[in-house]
């Protein structure tokens, strides 16, 4: 459930912290091993810190220790969109959340089975949901 809403940059920056501003809207990348969620393993799923749309289960998440919080797989194929990125001269693919287009990392192709992906989220794109919780109120 995301806010479909196009939001201006001043809106997006009222509304984010400093970091989540600057990974979900300016594509930054958290240092490793500093976020809230790489060594973080508890039951639930984990949402967009921009718009709470769902994007991955605590299932599908692994330790890399890459000391970025990695999973092999989104919840849905429509969780988040692949792009190709190019910037720091390497040739990468970019994920970005299906409902707001905010950036959340990367993906590479030395992830565990089934998939051999690795989804590499920044924690602080993600906002997490602990299992039982219903989502938030709003949610109409
Ligand atoms: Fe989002």
């Amino acid at each position: 459930m995301g806010t479909a809403e196009k939001l201006s940059d001043a809106q997006w920056r009222s509304r984010l912290t400093p970091s989540q501003y600057q990974v979900l809207r300016q594509s930054g990348t958290e240092p490793a091993f500093t976020g809230e969620y790489y060594k973080h393993s508890l039951e639930g799923e984990y949402h967009c810190a921009g718009c709470g749309e769902p994007l991955f289960s605590s299932a599908a998440k692994y330790a890399s220790g890459s000391g970025w919080p990695s999973f092999y797989e989104p919840l849905s194929d429509s969780a988040g969109e692949r792009q190709e990125d190019t910037s720091l001269g390497m040739a990468r693919i970019e994920f970005r959340c299906g409902a707001c287009e905010s950036h959340l990392g990367h993906i590479f192709p030395d992830g565990p089975a089934p998939t051999g992906q690795r989804y590499c989220i920044n924690s602080a794109a993600l906002v997490f949901e602990p299992a039982g919780e219903r989502e938030s109120p709003g949610d109409s």
